[in-house]
């Protein structure tokens, strides 16, 4: 498996606070690792467990010799578990926790340290997550529980209680851009708008410019365009993309319609995220009501929660009666 493990510049602080802990002896039994997506959490748990689980680290860094760090760079290391959701969007399930943490229970198999990384822990349903209660109440003798979250308010308020908090925010703007820029090779003007798209996540921006997600976002984009002038409609459109990862689409959908909000909040210029689509977006926010775009950002937010925890959502109609919606805001 192939693991992101990295610190990434802007969360040099957080990592020295850690690193400090555990040196003198006073890391807790969970870490919650909360923030906005896209901004290097999981790859912070990785790099804090492989840390942990190095026989001779070095100021603060693994030592990349020992048996270990060996067993991490193959790319399998017994003691450091991930839990991920089968597919981006889908729930983390009851069986899928009670395996792993069952190993966390058993004796570390390398000595010392046994780690878990759960990502996104809020996609854990109700029965996973009261599984894992149980771990975080009886946490067995040198493990580690790593719950990476970017949506806190859907974890349950128990575990939450149950970790120590730490709190991830974006970098700043200056920031993200120049080190956008460099990592992918643009120029100042062009990060800039990919990361307005990514709402500021620099890693969100690097998975929209690197994978298909610029495509999916443009056909979405047009598609709801053209849902607006009658060219489509709500179930043609959700015909066409309902196989497509739904979660994006959803975000983005929350993302416009932030920039909906702010265009209607009267300021003179508002920053918008999506400055591609100004158009659409200011003929909307003249004709829309108010009351029914809040009314769809409820919507879209529960549609995201109920795609993260339902088994199988009716993804068609999911998107239909979003659409339906969307086209009556400015009926
Ligand atoms: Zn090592």
């Amino acid at each position: 498996m192939n693991v992101d493990e990295q610190i990434y510049p802007w969360l040099a602080e957080q990592w020295a606070h850690l690193v400090e802990q555990n040196a003198k002896g006073r890391l807790p039994h969970a870490l919650l690792l909360s923030g906005p997506a896209g901004v290097g959490k999981a790859a912070f748990g990785a790099a804090l467990a492989h840390l942990l689980l190095c026989h001779q680290p070095l100021e603060g860094k693994p030592c990349g010799r020992c048996r270990s760090c060996e067993l991490i760079a193959s790319g399998h290391h017994p003691d450091r578990l991930f839990l991920r959701p089968e597919e981006p969007g889908k729930p983390i399930r009851v069986d899928q926790v009670r395996e792993l943490t069952n190993i966390l229970h058993s004796t570390a198999q390398q000595g010392g340290y046994r780690i878990m990384i759960m990502d996104p822990a809020e996609a854990m349903n109700v029965a996973a997550a009261n599984a894992l209660l149980k771990t975080l109440e009886e946490p067995g003798q040198d493990t580690l529980l790593i719950l990476v979250c970017h949506q806190l308010g859907q974890l349950m308020p128990t575990i939450r209680s149950r970790c120590q908090r730490m709190e991830f925010s974006l970098p700043s703007p200056d920031q993200s851009r120049g080190w956008l820029a460099q990592q992918l090779d643009l120029n100042e003007d062009e990060a800039e708008k990919l990361l307005a798209i990514a709402q500021g996540a620099p890693l969100g921006a690097v998975s929209l410019k690197q994978g298909e997600l610029l495509d999916l976002r443009r056909n979405f984009m047009s598609g709801l365009a053209d849902v607006l002038r009658d060219r489509t409609d709500a179930i043609s459109l959700a015909q066409k993309l309902h196989k497509e990862e739904l979660i994006h689409l959803l975000d983005w959908w929350l993302s416009l319609l932030a920039d909906l909000v702010r265009l209607q909040s009267g300021a003179p210029n508002p920053d918008l995220n999506n400055v591609d689509m100004t158009k659409m977006l200011s003929a909307v926010a003249n004709r829309a009501d108010r009351v029914r775009i809040f009314t769809l950002v409820d919507r879209v937010q529960d549609e995201r929660k109920s795609l993260m925890l339902r088994h199988n959502p009716n993804r068609q109609l999911l998107l239909e009666k979003l659409l339906f919606d969307w086209r009556a805001l400015i009926r």
